[in-house]
């Protein structure tokens, strides 16, 4: 695996990293820490990667550490499957690039109790990151996680309950929203805003005993009803949820909101910048009000936010793209067609590419829409210096080279990929018998069509110039096969090499090729803001998914998941996690005929945007 500087060149720059820039030249903090805290309610997408390579990409720049932490407070909604997903997704995108800045904690383990001076604290620290990369496999260590704090988070709110900052309010959820008021109404006390320290720590600790149903009460934080940030309007710390957990069972039956939660969270691992998106500027103020209120004796780490990735013909929501998988417009979160990571790993798409093109669209402060070309052009960039050339026909024509034997086999040398300093060829067979793309020939030709046509000559890439003397056409009038003069001197080393043809054209040997499956894929929504639609499951592309059945040369035989190929003039292509298990090198040799089961091919990406105007 190929390792990044750690320092990239040039190092990007936004407004948050200037932030970052400022406060390590003041030595604020001893240590950069960012986390990345996932809600473990669906796999993660493209808009995710963003923030992923941001805050990975912050510590990795700053010599720091990012905490993945899953953000498991409501457990209605969650999964463990979506936790295995989300750390199998974060680890492949920073793969080789940010692996050493991964933050973990121990198996098991929930923040320690230690004395700042003279002051009760609670700290939770990280595995060792020089070994956490070889302790990943052998699992003693394990992401953070929000529900491995509830008995702190349990603790200060007794704290702030004593300290007359927060109560227990009966208000039904109705009424508790009713109160609230509008932006330009002011809200109304709750009447249980006044009850007393004792009542309300012995209420607080019967919700957590379970004594009362959900709904019944909550814990709210006692700030300002009149506050212009609704945010402060004495907002919800804890309600009452009569749930199991995914992690912590039946242990609880009253669980911390999200703002709760999360701050503390963040000063319980000792994170520095607390980074998330715009639609959290608001929350700051409550962020910041709930750490303040604990007198908590660490630095305290504090919120930015920036814009979200928007991204043209792509849905950038959890809750959306579960609606694909539910109502099976798509085969599941993977399908290739869907922007998760998994999904985008799975066509075939490099984490590279997703790292770069997510960190070459930059930080903001306003939300916009990033057009899919940019995305698609950062594929194809990736692609184009990884991936091996090779020959394949999706829309197969059987072409007869008239005066080649049958049995005989002309070797041609083929070139891996010209991108390489030195590039690497590969013999392939040239025989009597091969198929062309049933595009690259017109039986009456458009003007200027360099393809082949009647009378007409054409390269086969690698191999020489071919002549069409005859087309053969069964009862219906359907060309069944093209009959052809190959001309052996045009070949490399021949005496006509140099001669020039116009069109040059792809091929494949028809007893030294395999078929497969390939499945084309088109973009998954037919207009560019879906998310803007009333319905958007209404704007799903019907045309989003093609399967065919390819020609491909011989050595793709022994394709493997990590190869990235360029079928030449087709597209960049690779395996599909569906495809057989790898035939045995005696398979191999037996070639197609033998092959037990298709390979599956998926199109990662064709070689054009096909969708410029
Ligand atoms: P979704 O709407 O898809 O459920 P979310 O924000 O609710 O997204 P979280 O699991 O809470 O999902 O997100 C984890 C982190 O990823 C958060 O810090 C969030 O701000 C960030 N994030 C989510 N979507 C995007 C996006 N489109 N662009 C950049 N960052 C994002
Ligand atoms: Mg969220």
């Amino acid at each position: 695996m190929s390792v990044e500087p750690a320092i990239p060149s040039p190092v990007p720059s936004d407004f948050i990293r200037d932030i970052i820039a400022a406060d390590v030249a003041t030595n604020r903090y001893a240590k950069i820490v960012t986390r990345f805290p996932p809600e473990p309610n669906g796999y993660l997408h493209i808009g995710h990667a963003k923030s992923i390579c941001l805050n990975f990409g912050i510590a990795r720049e700053n010599h720091g550490q990012c905490n993945l932490r899953f953000d498991d407070t409501n457990p209605a909604k969650e999964e463990i499957a979506y936790v295995d997903s989300i750390t199998t997704d974060v680890q492949w995108l920073i793969s080789g690039w940010a692996d050493h800045c991964l933050g973990y904690k121990p198996k098991g383990a929930s923040p320690a109790l230690q004395t700042i001076d003279g002051k009760p604290d609670y700290f939770i620290a990280p595995v060792g990151l020089s070994t956490l990369n070889s302790q990943l496999s052998a699992s003693p260590s394990e992401p953070f996680s929000a529900s491995s704090y509830f008995d702190q988070l349990y603790e200060y709110a007794l704290i702030l309950i004593k300290k007359g900052k927060a109560y227990v309010c009966d208000l039904s959820p109705e009424d508790t929203d009713s109160y609230r008021g509008s932006p330009d109404k002011p809200g109304k006390d709750s009447p249980f805003r006044t009850r007393s320290v004792e009542e309300n720590l012995d209420l607080f600790t019967r919700m957590k005993a379970g004594e009362f149903p959900n709904g019944t009460r909550s814990l709210r934080a006692k700030i300002d009803m009149a506050a212009p940030n609704i945010w402060l309007r004495d907002p919800l710390l804890y309600r009452i949820r009569h749930t199991a957990h995914h992690h912590t069972g039946d242990k609880w039956c009253l669980y911390p909101l999200y703002d709760y939660a999360h701050c503390l969270s963040d000063y319980l691992e000792g994170i520095t910048h607390s980074i998330c998106t715009l639609e959290f500027v608001d929350h700051r103020p409550l962020y910041d009000w709930i750490l303040a209120n604990l007198d908590l004796p660490r630095a305290l780490p504090h919120q930015y936010e920036f814009a979200k990735l928007n991204l043209g013909y792509t849905i950038v929501s959890k809750r959306k793209l579960l609606q694909l998988v539910n109502e099976k417009l798509v085969t599941g979160w993977d399908d290739p067609r869907m922007p998760t990571l998994s999904g985008l790993r799975r066509r075939g798409i490099p984490a590279s590419a997703i790292r770069q093109f997510v960190t070459s669209v930059g930080v903001t402060k306003f939300d916009s829409l990033t057009e899919v070309a940019v995305f698609e052009n950062a594929v194809r960039t990736e692609l184009n210096g990884l991936a091996q050339r090779r020959l394949a026909v999706l829309k197969p024509i059987k072409l007869v080279l008239t005066n080649i034997p049958a049995g005989e086999i002309i070797e041609c040398t083929a070139t891996n990929n010209p991108q390489e300093e030195n590039p690497t060829t590969r013999p392939i067979a040239l025989t009597r018998e091969v198929f062309i793309e049933s595009d690259d020939f017109a039986e009456v030709p458009p003007p200027k069509y360099f393809r082949l046509k009647p009378g007409g000559e054409v390269r086969l890439k690698y191999a020489c110039i071919i002549k069409l003397d005859e087309i053969v056409k069964d009862a219906t009038g359907a060309v069944t096969e093209l009959r052809c003069t190959a001309d052996l001197t045009t070949r490399a080393g021949g005496i006509n090499v140099e001669k020039k043809v116009k069109g040059t054209i792809h091929w494949v040997s028809a007893t030294h090729c395999i078929d497969a499956e390939v499945r084309l894929y088109d973009r998954l929504f037919n207009v560019a803001e879906p998310a803007a639609e009333l319905d958007f499951l209404r704007v799903v592309n019907p045309k989003s998914l093609e399967v065919i059945t390819a020609k491909l040369e011989a050595s793709l035989a022994s394709a493997t998941p990590a190869d990235r190929f360029q079928f030449e003039r087709l597209g960049y292509f690779a395996l599909d996690k569906d495809s057989p298990l790898l035939p045995s090198a005696s398979q191999l040799s037996a070639l197609s005929s033998q092959f037990p089961g298709k390979l599956i091919f998926n199109r990662t990406i064709s070689l054009k945007d096909t969708w410029a105007k």
